[in-house]
């Protein structure tokens, strides 16, 4: 009533107006008009998160050092829901001196956490899965509603990133060290594994539950403490894991979510001397910014970053395996991860064969909001990412590629785009030395083993990969050829808690999951014990 009255007073006013008043007028309108269309946006928005079970989990603060904040200064980050444009919610825009405050308070609590025996932060940790997994339900809806993947790739990803949490609970029991052979009588040479101290974990937007967990499990069961960083479009699911973190009692400052400005926290989080690890999932320039930054307090890194996946597959390759892989590995999250394939590099002989097969799959991928339980494709995550894609579907039509399918935005309009296929990919093609980071899959072909490893390698990137073959002697040496981290040799399911996941070349450093991913929160400090006779 308010609302219509203001307006009714802005049209019938009787005196005659000065144009400085005027402007003032129609500025307050302005106002009003961008205040009317917010609050109708999150009245729409407000609904579908009623459809939560635990209304509590939807969650608009920060967690620091135990308690639910604001920032400093009241102000907040809008959030959108990439399906329909709708605005969420609202996260804390946080700066300086509140990831200072919380860096403190997550060093106070390591001197605690750290006295703690494996055993009883193990217990912590099986605690909170067991808190996930009971409201994995809800948290697929908040990171669907944020992110935009389906229900059912939600719940494949908080499986896959709470399986991280009971393996490093067991895991964190055999941090051992070692007794190195005397080469002098009367000393003993022993090392032992310490946890490094605050851990800072920055995540992306494409996983925002699994890489948060991935990075909070091996971190706790060290003995670290940790504050989280989400991405800024995607922070409430990683916020409900922090509602029910307390649920599990985890004592306070151990654990934290601050969600803000990434420059400004960025530039604390590097120059604080307090901060002993970052570790980051993005891109390669923002990880490179962060090191160049972070040198002055020496610390150290686990760096994932982007890649440029090359999918090779032989003559003698199974098809069917070949057609399931070149589906999960271009088209999981719309093609929105950092090991989805960039590059179809197929030898000649199969290749006919392989793009008839494929093509075949495509309409099987129905592209839906991701709460509708048909959904095999979402929409991409923002207006950037979908500009960034047509930009790259025109570079290859202007350099001579040739689309099969797809190429456009989807009829849904939005965000959405057609999963599409492209032949003809030439090594001067941005598809092929860009990461496309959508539902793009581009192919090329090739005809000797030589040939093959020298595409797949012609790249700065070197996270994942993946190999076609039955022939057992190529599936080895093309392996053990390909400068990647990681190699799917008829297999595209790279990411399990038991192995380390992580890149080589531009793609990174350090690894996730495995013992390896709990020695990256740990240093080896070594003591010599000597007189104690021969
Ligand atoms: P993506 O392309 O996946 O969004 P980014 O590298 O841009 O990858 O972002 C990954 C994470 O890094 C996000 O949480 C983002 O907010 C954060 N980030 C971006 N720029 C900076 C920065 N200068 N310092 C610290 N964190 C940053």
């Amino acid at each position: 009533m308010y609302l219509c009255r203001t307006f009714k007073n802005q049209f019938t006013s009787q005196k005659a107006p000065s144009s400085l008043k005027n402007t003032f007028q129609a500025g307050i309108l302005l106002w009003w008009l961008i205040r009317y269309v917010t609050y109708q946006k999150k009245t729409v928005l407000g609904g579908l998160m009623k459809k939560l079970k635990r209304q509590d989990l939807f969650c608009t603060k920060c967690y620091l050092n135990g308690e639910w904040a604001d920032a400093a200064d009241k102000s907040t980050l809008n959030v959108d829901n990439p399906a329909t444009g709708e605005i969420l919610g609202t996260v804390p825009n946080c700066k300086t001196k509140e990831t200072k405050k919380v860096i403190d308070d997550a060093h106070t609590a390591f001197k605690i956490w750290k006295k703690l025996t494996p055993k009883e932060r193990g217990a912590y940790l099986v605690k909170w899965y067991n808190l996930i997994e009971e409201n994995k339900e809800d948290l697929a809806r908040i990171l669907t509603l944020e992110q935009g993947k389906p229900i059912a790739e939600s719940l494949g990803e908080i499986a896959l990133g709470n399986s991280y949490m009971t393996w490093f609970a067991e895991e964190g029991k055999r941090a051992y060290g070692q007794t190195i052979p005397a080469p002098r009588p009367g000393i003993r040479p022993i090392t032992y594994q310490k946890p490094v101290g605050v851990v800072f974990a920055i995540t992306p937007w494409n996983f925002p539950i699994s890489l948060v967990l991935r990075k909070i499990a091996p971190a706790l069961a060290a003995g670290c403490t940790i504050v989280v960083k989400p991405a800024g479009i995607t922070p409430f699911s990683a916020i409900a894991l922090f509602k029910l973190a307390e649920e599990a009692g985890i004592p306070k400052g151990v654990v934290n979510i601050i969600t803000g400005n990434a420059k400004v926290i960025g530039e604390e989080v590097c120059t604080n001397p307090k901060v002993r690890k970052i570790s980051f999932t993005g891109s390669t320039p923002v990880g490179k910014a962060i090191m160049a930054k972070a040198t002055c307090t020496m610390k150290r890194f686990s760096m994932e970053l982007g890649g440029n996946a090359p999918f090779v597959m032989f003559d003698d390759a199974n098809m069917d395996h070949a057609i399931n892989c070149a589906i999960g590995s271009k088209f999981r999250n719309a093609g929105q991860t950092c090991v989805s394939t960039n590059r179809f590099i197929i030898q000649k002989g199969i290749c006919d064969k392989f793009i008839a097969t494929y093509k075949e799959q495509f309409p099987s991928l129905v592209v839906a909001e991701g709460t509708d339980p048909s959904s095999i494709i979402g929409p991409l995550v923002n207006q950037e990412a979908l500009d960034n894609i047509e930009s790259l579907v025109a570079d290859a039509v202007a350099k001579g590629a040739k689309i099969v399918l797809g190429g456009k935005k989807h009829a849904l309009g939005g965000l959405f785009f057609e999963p599409t296929l492209i032949l003809g990919m030439t090594k001067e093609m941005r598809i092929y030395k860009e990461e496309i980071f959508g539902p793009i899959a581009a192919i090329m072909t090739f005809e000797t083993e030589e040939e093959a490893i020298e595409l797949a390698n012609d790249t700065e990137f070197g996270l994942a990969s993946y190999l076609m073959t039955t022939d057992l002697g190529r599936a080895w040496r093309v392996a053990e050829s390909l400068e990647y981290g990681l190699v799917g040799i008829n297999d595209a399911g790279l990411a399990l808690c038991e192995a380390p996941f992580g890149g080589v070349k531009e793609s990174g450093m350090g690894k996730e999951g495995a013992h390896e991913g709990l020695l990256d929160y740990m240093e080896t400090r070594y003591a010599l014990m000597g007189g104690i006779g021969a």
